[in-house]
């Protein structure tokens, strides 16, 4: 028999992708009744993604099982405007995920735990109780609408999250600090299938970057980001993205397009009253590299763990459940922070220092080049600016600090 949706639920996680699925995962671990509302039909499509992710942090989530790795990569080459690039390994395998069957295994290993999910279900708002406080969600399912109570409200929904506003949280993004993507999924193409590549420059990617990661030796997630600030009238990453498929890969085929947001400004307010946002919802990319898929997954195990800690203590205010944010700042808060600052210098890069900085890392020795040498290297050719650059895209070293 099919699981029915019961009336209450401790938690309420509104969006399925990795940042509501892993929240859900450790408060059900953990003894709490959640349910998951997920807006399309199926979770993990449409795949807004280009699935990139270092193995080191998604490992202490979910064990890795080759549905839903694409690809393993080795390393990454870094090309500069002059066309000079200089190819980097010993920092860490990364993987290009399948993202539609990734989010799919993340969610039923919350399910696995004692969650239940809801797909084909918006929230539309909360409930109240007459006391003014919350007190559940709405939402609307094939055409009508429901409530579920709760104690707890998590709202994952993603970029273009309304949980947060609906609570009161201000998470608005000003257009600098937004990157406006797209990206093709294509094939017939012929690349090394261990090599991310990443291409910088204003004629290429102004105020951002252009990646490839293969998903295979014949296709690829090809994307760009650029700064909002830098999107003209008919000048916008579609634009960039057309000029560099038809100068490097005139012959492929675009089985897949896609665009969205990035926020690159990490946010510092996740938490009022019954509602607590994570992800991207809470603006938790990192501001730099614009990944978001391990930084949600850090934030969601301790999101889920404060649920439960304020279920416990039946206290869900905004006072008590902020020791989510206390816990998010000590294991990754001042690295958002120095991400931000370096962010901030990038976006304003002339294409002569980003020639400078792939020459400069060219003279290490390939065998010695890990990040340790490319440190040492940069300080000496480069202002500090170029260390701290080279640290940011390629150190995905993240702390865990529980
Ligand atoms: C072009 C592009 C490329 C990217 N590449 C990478 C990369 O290579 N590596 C990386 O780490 N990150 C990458 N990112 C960022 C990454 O995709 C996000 O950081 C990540 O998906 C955040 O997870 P999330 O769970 O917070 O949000 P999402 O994955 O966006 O999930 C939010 C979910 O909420 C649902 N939802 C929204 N509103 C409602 C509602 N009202 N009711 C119910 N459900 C709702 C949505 O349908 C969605 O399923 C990229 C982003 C873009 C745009």
């Amino acid at each position: 028999m099919i699981k029915q949706i019961a009336p209450y639920y401790d938690v309420v996680v509104i969006g399925g992708g990795p940042a509501g699925a892993v929240t859900a995962r450790y408060a059900a671990e953990n003894g709490a009744s959640v349910l998951i509302l997920e807006r399309d039909r199926e979770v993990g499509i449409p795949v807004r993604c280009a699935e990139g992710v270092s193995v080191t942090g998604i490992s202490p989530f979910i064990e890795p099982d080759e549905q839903w790795i694409c690809t393993m990569i080795k390393g990454a080459s870094l090309h500069s405007p002059d066309g000079n690039f200089v190819e980097m390994y010993n920092n860490g395998d990364g993987y290009v995920l399948e993202r539609r069957i990734f989010d799919r295994a993340l969610v039923d290993l919350a399910c696995s735990k004692g969650a239940t999910i809801l797909t084909k279900a918006d929230a539309i708002g909360f409930t109240k109780n007459n006391d003014g406080e919350i007190s559940g969600v709405q939402y609307r399912y094939l055409g009508k609408n429901y409530s579920v109570n709760c104690k707890i409200i998590i709202g994952a929904d993603g970029i273009e999250s309304q949980v947060g506003k609906w609570a009161g949280i201000n998470t608005t993004i000003k257009l600098e600090d937004l990157e406006t993507c797209v990206q093709y999924t294509v094939n017939n193409i012929k690349i090394n299938p261990e090599l991310c590549r990443f291409y910088f420059g204003r004629e290429v990617s102004p105020g951002g970057y252009l990646w490839l990661f293969p998903k295979s030796e014949y296709s690829a997630n090809i994307g760009i980001g650029i700064c909002g600030i830098e999107t003209k009238p008919n000048i916008g990453p579609l634009y960039y993205l057309n000029k560099f498929m038809e100068k490097n890969f005139p012959n492929a085929s675009v089985s897949y397009t896609v665009g969205g947001g990035v926020p690159t400004k990490h946010g510092t307010d996740f938490v009022a009253d019954h509602v607590m946002l994570v992800g991207d919802a809470a603006r938790q990319v990192n501001p730099i590299t614009g990944g978001g898929i391990v930084q949600a997954m850090i934030a969601g195990r301790i999101c889920g763990e404060t649920c439960t800690k304020a279920l416990q203590a039946n206290d869900f205010s905004k006072k008590f459940m902020s020791e989510y944010e206390k816990r998010w700042d000590k294991v990754l808060g001042a690295n958002q922070r120095f991400m931000y600052s370096v962010k901030s210098s990038f976006i304003k890069m002339s294409d002569k220092k980003f020639n400078s900085i792939v020459g400069a890392v060219k003279s290490i020795n390939q065998d010695e080049l890990n990040l340790h040498a490319l440190f040492k290297v940069a300080l000496k050719e480069e202002p500090m600016l170029v260390a701290k650059m080279a640290t940011s895209f390629l150190a995905s070293k993240i702390k865990f600090d529980w």
